[in-house]
């Protein structure tokens, strides 16, 4: 099978990730993007847990009734591969199979997979950073070079993430940091406090999973402008879905998921011009990540 667009999402098992598989699927044959047929990886890091979750996307009635899959006359495909997004070996074997499946390069990357651990501790804080920032990275980085021209990646961050809960010295350093290395700089800084005992006196918070998001928002600022830079044409843009009733919000989120996954859907396949390096929240690219 010939595919024009080739997508991956990560942690799309269950919760927002799962929806914005499916939504895509959804809105693609609509989006300005539609060239051909389009296959979307949906990645887990269990095999069981993705092997299920790809027949139950399979047999979705939504998808179904919309003809958006390719037996029923669509234009997408979706199938199972595994990714632990914490284990740089997982990362480097998605990548390689990429490259020997579709030598062509990818379109889409979109990085959703993300924990909120209980509790908050220094080994709290590294598992956290461990997937949700130099996962996220640890993935853009290796994907980019096979990125195709016009590609884009959308790194699922958080509005808790914004830089309006650090002390005014580190809202300055989160403000004036423009690289990766600078960023990077932060998140070893912001660990080492925790494990020191100094976070709070040091003007940080105390939550593993709001930093690791600020981490985020400001890897794909530096991320976007190195590749502006550069001259490449790839978008990378950061998002808050909302507060999303899942298994992390442990039922408590407003929206459904589907909700939740109206703004990465939209900053994936939706129309969005040349915008790189924004935080966007309900469906909007907002003023400014602070
Ligand atoms: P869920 O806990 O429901 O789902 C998280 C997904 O990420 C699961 O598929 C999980 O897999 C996967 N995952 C976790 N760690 C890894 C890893 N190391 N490698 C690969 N996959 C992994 O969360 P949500 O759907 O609510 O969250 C999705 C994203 O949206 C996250 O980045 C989250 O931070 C963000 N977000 C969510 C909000 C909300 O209100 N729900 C609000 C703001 C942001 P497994 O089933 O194996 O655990």
């Amino acid at each position: 099978m010939a595919y024009a667009r080739i997508a991956a999402v990560t942690g799309a098992n269950k919760g927002i990730g799962f929806a914005i598989v499916r939504n895509i699927a959804l809105q693609y044959p609509k989006s300005s993007l539609n060239n051909g047929p389009l296959l979307i990886y949906l990645t887990a890091r269990d095999a069981s847990r993705g092997e299920q979750a790809l027949k139950d996307i399979n047999a979705d009635s939504q998808l179904r009734d919309a003809k958006a899959l390719r037996s029923d006359g669509g234009l997408a495909d979706i199938k199972y591969h595994s990714l632990d997004v914490s284990s740089h070996q997982s990362i480097d074997a998605f990548a390689s199979f990429l490259k020997k499946e579709h030598p062509e390069g990818i379109d889409l990357l979109v990085n959703n997979a993300g924990v909120a651990l209980d509790g908050f501790n220094g080994e709290v804080v590294d598992a956290t950073l461990a997937c949700n920032y130099y996962g996220v990275k640890h993935m853009t980085n290796t994907m980019l070079p096979a990125i195709k021209d016009g590609g884009r990646v959308v790194n699922v961050a958080s509005m808790i993430g914004k830089i309006n809960k650090y002390s005014p010295a580190l809202t300055k350093q989160f403000e004036s940091a423009s690289t990766e290395a600078e960023m990077d700089s932060l998140m070893e800084t912001w660990s080492k406090a925790v494990h020191a005992g100094t976070h709070d006196k040091d003007g940080w918070p105390s939550s593993a999973y709001a930093v690791s998001k600020t981490g985020v928002i400001g890897y794909t600022r530096a991320v976007a402008h190195h590749l502006q830079k550069q001259g490449r044409n790839v978008l990378v843009n950061s998002c808050c879905p909302g507060y999303v009733n899942t298994d992390m919000t442990k039922g408590r989120g407003k929206k459904t998921v589907d909700q939740g996954a109206a703004t990465p859907v939209k900053v994936a396949v939706g129309d969005i011009g040349n915008i790189t390096g924004e935080f966007w929240e309900h469906e909007e690219m907002a003023s400014s990540p602070k």
